[in-house]
């Protein structure tokens, strides 16, 4: 086990700057009304650095930068621009476990999640871009004798970007790397909770980019993001976060007439029938790890498998197998790499997820494991930190219909393929979904039969960037990762030319 030294001591690899300004045009500006926030770490609960609280003046400084930048940006040769994401992602690997401590800190995250998926993850996506742009070819085709059909991509130009604090450096990744590839210049906003990650990458990648190509304007919602997705000078805006937020984000959006992709949120089934238990041959052992996915990242992911739907005749075997698992979850020092999962992202979160604890309990749920909070003493005390947990009740209660957003699961059961499926639909959300079955008809079936955008068979959270990834209902619009990412930060020309 390594215990990487916490920020502020001498040894650390990460030593942040005691306050941040925003990155405009390729410089560090001092915010317009001269005020900083204070940001704290979940590890322990203090505040560490400050960070420039944005406002429209900023955000208008950004777009003035961006617009400068966009027009060369947007010309420069597409194996250059290739170039350049390869290098970012280059000095990203080169300095990853330095990014990973600095992730752990902001957002209070397992740092061996930053060191072996966050991190990695954003790297690859700087590197599918970068060959994507390359691979990506225009169309020609002859409509007949005297007429030919050309089709080109061009960029959009300069687009808005919104993020949310629970991966911050790869939600950044997800929405820099295609719209940076396609030859976009970005205005990005962070998330107030975890702004200063973001920061640290920003001084280690941002010499690579032409000044004005990325500008990171920091704040809150309605002070900051508003005036950025609300902006006529934007062509795109990309927004991942709640589904309130994203309603917001779309009618701001429609008074401009531009294109959104949002993000948004899940209440995602993990379904397990009853053939997982059948044999024991080290399946059941794989769909117990894909169980306790619910708890990665400390349940703050948008697909948390946060509603577990069990086969009737195998509940009783099933829970009792999934509650000894979850009572092996290491917690601790966000810093050691024996530490499966870390603090909440923010006091507000924390107390989000207390209050849902709570709701469940009043509702009648039966909590198996967990229901509290994680008390690690010490220099932890004031950190946030909740145990996983395991309910078991309806999926009509609140806590198997309301995003929680926390390492807590609501358990049902299911009879027969018909109710698993008519469960795991009955949701305002389709963001994400398990299937567990060793019978690929039934597995496949069920894939096929949820309303999701990303249903994961016979394992679960896997991010490659080649697989296309979004919402159907209120988890969003439009996708990200794949090819087809391009295409949402590219307008099509045609031209229809005669010769
Ligand atoms: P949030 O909507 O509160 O905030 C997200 C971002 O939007 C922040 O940067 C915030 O400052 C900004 N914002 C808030 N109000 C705004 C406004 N009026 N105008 C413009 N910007 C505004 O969400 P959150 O609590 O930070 O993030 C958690 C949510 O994100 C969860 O619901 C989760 O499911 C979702 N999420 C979705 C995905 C996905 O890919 N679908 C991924 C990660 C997180």
């Amino acid at each position: 086990m390594t215990t990487y030294a916490a920020p502020g001591q001498p040894d650390s690899l990460v030593q942040f700057k005691s306050r941040y300004d925003h990155y405009i045009g390729g410089e560090w500006v001092a915010p317009a009304s001269g005020q900083y926030f204070e940001n704290v770490t979940p590890v322990t609960g203090k505040a560490f650095c400050e960070i420039a609280r944005g406002t429209a003046a900023d955000i208008e400084a950004a777009l003035d930068a961006a617009h400068a930048a966009a027009p060369a940006w947007g010309k420069t040769a597409v194996a250059e621009r290739a170039q350049i994401l390869n290098r970012i992602a280059d000095r990203i690997e080169q300095n990853l476990e330095m990014l990973a401590v600095a992730e752990t800190w902001d957002n209070g995250k397992a740092v061996r999640e930053t060191l072996n998926a966050d991190l990695p993850l954003a790297i690859d996506h700087f590197r599918y871009f970068a060959g994507a742009i390359r691979a990506q070819e225009g169309g020609l085709s002859q409509i007949d004798e005297d007429l030919v059909a050309y089709h080109f991509h061009e960029p959009l130009g300069v687009v808005g970007q919104i993020i949310p604090w629970n991966f911050p450096i790869l939600m950044a990744t997800w929405k820099l790397a295609p719209a940076l590839a396609a030859g976009n210049a970005v205005v990005i906003k962070p998330a107030e909770q975890t702004p200063a990650s973001i920061m640290v990458l920003a001084e280690l990648i941002g010499d690579l980019l032409p000044a004005g190509v990325l500008n990171i304007v920091n704040g809150f919602g309605a002070e900051a993001g508003k005036p950025l997705a609300s902006n006529k000078r934007i062509k795109k805006i990309a927004f991942t976060g709640e589904t309130t937020t994203g309603r917001l984000i779309m009618q701001y959006a429609s008074d401009n007439i531009i294109p959104v992709t949002l993000e948004l949120g899940g209440k995602s089934p993990n379904i397990f029938f009853e053939d997982v238990m059948a044999q024991d041959d080290g399946y059941f052992d794989k769909a117990k790890e894909g169980f306790t996915m619910f708890a990665l990242n400390q349940g703050e992911v948008c697909t948390c498998p946060s509603r577990a739907l069990i086969q009737e005749s195998i509940a009783t075997d099933f829970l009792d197998a999934v509650v000894e698992r979850t009572s092996r979850i290491t917690r601790g020092n966000p810093l050691d790499t024996d530490t499966m999962i870390g603090a909440q992202a923010s006091n507000d979160q924390f107390e989000k997820i207390k209050s849902y604890l709570d709701i469940g309990r009043q509702e009648g749920a039966e909590i198996l494991i967990g229901g509290g909070v994680d008390d690690l003493g010490g220099e932890f005390a004031d950190g946030f930190y909740i145990q996983p947990t395991i309910f078991r009740g309806d999926n009509s209660m609140r806590i198997f219909q309301e995003e929680i957003f926390g390492p807590v699961v609501s358990a049902t059961t299911f009879t027969d393929f018909d109710d698993a499926i008519r469960i795991a639909n009955d949701t305002l959300y389709g963001l994400g979904a398990g299937v567990w079955s060793r019978t690929g008809n039934i597995a496949y079936r069920a894939g096929r039969a949820i309303e999701a955008g990303r249903v994961w068979v016979n394992n679960y959270h896997a991010y490659p960037a080649h697989a296309a990834f979004g919402g159907y209902k209120s988890s969003g619009i439009g996708r990200e990762n794949h090819l087809m990412m391009l295409d949402h930060y590219q307008q099509t020309k045609n031209l229809l030319v005669s010769y």
